[in-house]
């Protein structure tokens, strides 16, 4: 039998601000514990949560983002449970109306588009956490210590429809959300920090089916590669489960990287009741549309924006865009380059930040935003390759070598600098390279004799020996059309 895999994930991203949701404390991450954790994240008696304008801007603008509905009245209720994480006996969240509602997320698979639909995005707050590790008490004996500095770090739960079909797809979205809500400035993205953690919530069902199969909610995921390992690891499990006469249960589970292996963390049975209601201490959530105009001219150009713009002006492939569009340090770059060699040069651009600088970054094990040259000196050594005056072999040498000095805080020299000091202007004098091709031939009889009984390969090889003897200068045009014809003519 087929079967198909619905996947719906729910996305925590920790927003960008100063001051936690409901009061003044910090929400800096790393301090002492507890040195960040106010009268009200400690929920003692009598204080009162003030929201943070902040955060509802970052909702909004996520919200614009997407192209979902404002709420123009959200309601803030509690979520009732007992956690010693959780001073206040709830945690404040959104349950009925959330403030984001609807929208879609574009993704790319296999080079195809598709349109994730969400469902809605809500504002709440961050408990606090145990700490178990490299924990001693007061004597001596393991103990389990509570951290509050946490508590009240201000959420936007992201909510999708069951809307994505393989674990391929689910990951595409999580990056896609990732990379726009940094974007936006909403989240920074550190996924070590727990700033950006998914839900994945897994069925199968046989191909063609109508109705949804019973899902599996695993928490937690806080990396690309653990969501995709654990649907997958999901996926199998459930279809083994029904195709060996079981069925699956409702219940949340555990994704285990050691092991890789999801396990029972609860059934539905040990579902809460939370007892939800609208907090009295909190009055609805009011957005004007005033205050929806003002973020929304505010607003950075999208990635799906710079995409199309990308692919309709530059014919651009939706491969390159879609590296291209990855952070805004990288659309920067290419954008800043657009405008120093012109549009003509875009796939050239393209080319480079996607080949040499991309590796070059993933080498120095650095985010693009950390790339030490600035748009004028990549500049300016792509004009070089592109006037003709260096081959791209010795642009890759002289990049790298650009590289070299500015990761290690050197002054980075100048391009045309390093290309008179050590020689490497490109050969493209005929007389020089026909002496260059003239000795190499010379020097390999049995390769020449080779291409003449027919082997293409052999053409290839004396190229390279050519290459070889003018140091990576000669112009590789040239060369092969002035290999060619001595090869035929002579
Ligand atoms: P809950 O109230 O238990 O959190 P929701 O209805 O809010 O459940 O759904 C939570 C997530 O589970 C959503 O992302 C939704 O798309 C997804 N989901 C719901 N049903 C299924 C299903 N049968 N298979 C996969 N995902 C599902
Ligand atoms: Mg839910």
């Amino acid at each position: 039998m087929k079967w198909e895999v619905v996947i719906g994930l729910e996305t925590h991203t920790q927003l960008l601000t100063h001051s936690k949701i409901f009061s003044g404390a910090s929400t800096q991450f790393g301090a002492l514990p507890n040195t960040q954790a106010c009268a009200v994240d400690l929920a003692l008696p009598g204080v009162l949560p003030v929201l943070n304008r902040q955060a509802v801007e970052h909702a909004i603008r996520f919200g614009l983002a997407i192209g979902a509905t404002i709420a123009p009245a959200s309601i803030f209720a509690r979520k009732n449970y007992f956690y010693p994480d959780l001073p206040k006996g709830y945690q404040i969240s959104q349950y009925e109306i959330p403030v984001v509602i609807g929208g879609q997320l574009e993704i790319v698979v296999d080079q195809q588009v598709k349109l994730v639909q969400l469902t809605r995005a809500h504002l709440e707050e961050d408990a606090g956490k145990s700490v178990h590790e490299n924990f001693i008490g007061p004597n001596g004996e393991p103990a389990s210590g509570i951290d509050l500095n946490r508590a009240g770090t201000p959420l936007l739960e992201i909510v999708t429809e069951p809307a994505m079909r393989s674990a391929a797809e689910a990951v595409a979205y999580a990056k896609a959300l990732h990379n726009l809500v940094v974007w936006l400035g909403v989240c920074d993205g550190n996924m070590q920090e727990g700033s950006f953690r998914c839900d994945a919530n897994v069925s199968v069902r046989p191909l063609g089916q109508q109705e949804f199969g019973t899902r599996c909610e695993i928490k937690n995921l806080n990396s690309f590669r653990f969501l995709e390992e654990a649907i997958n690891y999901e996926v199998r499990r459930q279809i083994e489960l029904i195709e060996d006469g079981g069925s699956v249960v409702q219940e949340t589970r555990l994704y285990d990287p050691d092991l890789q292996e999801t396990r029972s963390m609860r059934s539905k049975e040990d579902a809460q009741d939370y007892r939800y209601f609208p907090d009295p201490d909190l009055l609805p959530l009011i957005i004007s549309n005033t205050w929806i105009e003002e973020v929304r001219s505010s607003m950075p150009l999208l990635p799906a924006t710079l995409r199309e713009q990308w692919q309709s002006s530059f014919g651009l492939s939706t491969y390159d865009t879609q590296i291209l569009s990855q952070d805004r340090a990288t659309a920067d770059l290419f954008a800043e380059l657009i405008t120093l060699l012109g549009a003509p040069q875009a796939k050239l651009v393209a080319n480079f930040i996607t080949g040499e600088l991309a590796s070059a970054l993933n080498r120095s094990n650095l985010l693009a935003a950390k790339t030490p040259l600035s748009a004028q000196q990549i500049s300016a050594l792509l004009k070089r390759l592109i006037d003709g005056t260096i081959s791209n072999k010795i642009a890759k040498e002289i990049f790298s070598l650009m590289w070299e000095e500015a990761i290690n805080g050197k002054l980075v020299s100048d391009v045309d600098q390093i290309i008179e000091s050590k020689g490497l202007k490109q050969i493209t004098d005929i007389g020089a390279l026909e002496a260059l091709i003239d000795s190499v031939l010379q020097a390999n009889t049995k390769s020449v004799e080779e291409f003449r009984s027919g082997k293409e390969k052999a053409f290839n090889a004396l190229v390279g020996q050519v290459m070889k003897a003018s140091q990576g200068k000669a112009n590789p045009q040239q060369l092969n059309e002035l290999l060619r014809k001595k090869l035929q003519g002579s």
